[in-house]
């Protein structure tokens, strides 16, 4: 049996892919092949009776039977329950993000002896629900989550070190100012950092979680079931769930043979009558080309409102499965004049980079002095909506505007109505327009038992952080009389510490959520 180990690991807890990392003994980053002998494991779980099965063998088994199989639950962090029932109950998606932990927990553990420290990446677009949501997924798989990192400063670090731009401990030679191109399976990141000494900076980020490999493979079985149809006839192959299923994994293959190659077939089968697609890039390019300029208009508008113009950025890092598409590639090289850095595997890039951070967070916390600072910015506007007095329609209050160096904290200032008020209520929202709409709901800050007679139009200070890793925190104090009141943040989302426990309990027995009935 191997030693129980207190080596941390990395991981990526990728929306179609994840990734383990840990150190070896000369202290270079390396990725942990699961029981299956990959590098990358499948996000997708199949619910087998009792029995939940994790990656390759889940993809398999869901082609068949698609409503056992489970996939995307990152684009669902911070919902309270994922979108469709799973084997007839409603279950949170950290849950079944936990079941994806544990996999490559168990598989890393034949290895390396017992797992416990790790750091997990998150996209830089996180928000706080999807931050907690994930912290909360380390703990019911039963990792010690030491920390959790943004995706592109991880890849920053991994790319850093080897390509030596940075030292063994991560510290730059020069100022570097890196933009990180992220485009996965499911989400869309762009970042850009400054590295300068043991110095990281997160000076800008923007993207989007519905946007990413995926949509490209929607885009190629949309033009095969189109010309499906009109071979021959009948219903739309798209609307039978294995059927679909089945379309999207050709999709996925058509789209990888096409950034090798300039044309391919699409071959597909539905109710007993097949069909071959040919498909030129060309063609499939012409498909996808607003997916592609929603990426090339995020990225130069980031790039403008950090008021740089291109030429002092220093990289270009290329980071997730999807930049292979030759088009991702062309596209930054016009918009950047610069060839891209893509040296790095692309998949395990993130997973790297992590293990790297866990091990200096370790030294830190063994005594040694800390190697490398990150600085983030917040990613959404944090606000809290209020009531427009004129119009008597919603108002959303900023308090922290987007992209404001972390940890940060800023206070606003409210006041009671009524004399004798009692209590004060703020809704709590992380990003949305100026009256709230498409907002994501935080929860709501309650102050409580104010001292009894306060006039009308006392004013109540609430202190918002946003702690180093993007984790929100809330503080009430009655600033007239030295005051702090009692406060209570009433989250929309997201599970309690006990729920965690209960919810770890179920997770680490062979069996799955489905025998017990969470409240
Ligand atoms: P990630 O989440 O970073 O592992 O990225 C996974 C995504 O990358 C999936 O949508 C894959 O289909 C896509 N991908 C991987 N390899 C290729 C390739 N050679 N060409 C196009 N897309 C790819």
């Amino acid at each position: 049996m191997p030693k129980p180990s207190i080596k941390p690991v990395g991981i990526d807890l990728g929306t179609t892919f994840s990734v383990i990392a840990h150190l070896d003994a000369a202290g270079r980053p390396v990725t942990i092949m699961n029981a299956e002998g990959d590098a990358i494991t499948p996000s997708v779980l199949f619910f087998d009776g009792d029995l939940v099965i994790v990656g390759k063998e889940a993809v398999k088994a869901a082609i068949h039977e698609p409503q056992h199989s489970v996939a995307f639950m990152k684009r669902e962090m911070g919902s309270s329950v994922f979108s469709r029932l799973v084997n007839g109950k409603k279950v949170p998606p950290e849950v079944l993000q936990s079941y994806v932990l544990k996999k490559l927990k168990a598989d890393a553990e034949l290895k390396l002896g017992q797992i416990k420290p790790a750091v997990i990446t998150v996209p830089a677009f996180f928000d706080d629900p999807r931050r907690k949501g994930t912290l909360d997924a380390g703990k019911i798989a039963g990792l010690d989550v030491l920390n959790v990192i943004n995706e592109p400063t991880a890849a920053a670090i991994a790319f850093g070190v080897q390509e030596g731009f940075l030292n063994e401990k991560g510290e730059s030679k020069r100022t570097e100012r890196v933009l990180v191109y992220d485009l996965g399976g499911g989400t869309f990141d762009v970042t850009l950092m400054e590295i300068d000494g043991k110095s990281y900076r997160a000076l800008a980020t923007d993207g989007d979680v519905y946007l990413g490999g995926t949509d490209w493979d929607h885009r190629i079985v949309d033009f095969a079931a189109e010309a499906f149809m009109k071979k021959h006839g009948g219903k739309d192959p798209r609307k039978d769930p294995s059927a679909l299923t089945r379309w999207l994994h050709e999709a996925e293959d058509v789209k990888r043979a096409l950034s090798a190659r300039e044309a391919t077939n699409y071959t597909c089968d539905f109710n007993d009558k097949k069909l071959r697609v040919p498909i030129s890039r060309a063609q499939f390019e012409e498909l996808t080309a607003d997916l592609l300029e929603r990426t090339r208009f995020t990225t130069s508008s980031l790039i403008s409102e950090a008021g740089f113009g291109w030429d002092k950025i220093t990289r270009l890092l290329l980071v997730g499965g999807s930049t292979r598409m030759p088009m991702v590639q062309q596209m930054l090289k016009e918009v950047t004049g610069r060839t891209p850095d893509r040296s790095l595997s692309a998949d395990e890039a993130v997973a790297h980079g992590a293990a790297i951070y866990a091990g200096l967070l370790m030294a830190t916390g063994q005594g040694q002095a800390p190697t490398v600072t990150v600085r983030n910015v917040n990613s959404h506007t944090l606000g809290v909506l209020g009531i427009e007095k004129q119009t008597g329609r919603p108002c959303n209050q900023i308090v922290i505007q987007k992209n404001t160096p972390l940890p940060v904290t800023k206070v606003s200032r409210f006041q009671t109505a009524k004399t004798g008020q009692r209590s004060v209520v703020a809704n709590i929202i992380e990003g949305g327009d100026s009256s709230g709409g498409n907002a994501t709901q935080i929860g709501k800050c309650v102050i409580q038992d104010l001292p009894a007679n306060l006039p009308a139009g006392t004013p109540v200070d609430v202190a918002f952080s946003y702690s180093d890793d993007g984790r929100l925190t809330v503080k009430a104090k009655l600033p007239n009389q030295g005051k702090m009141a009692v406060l209570v943040v009433e989250r929309a989302s997201g599970l309690s510490e006990q729920q965690v426990k209960k919810w770890g309990d179920v997770v680490a027995k062979p069996s799955g959520p489905l025998e017990l009935n969470e409240d």
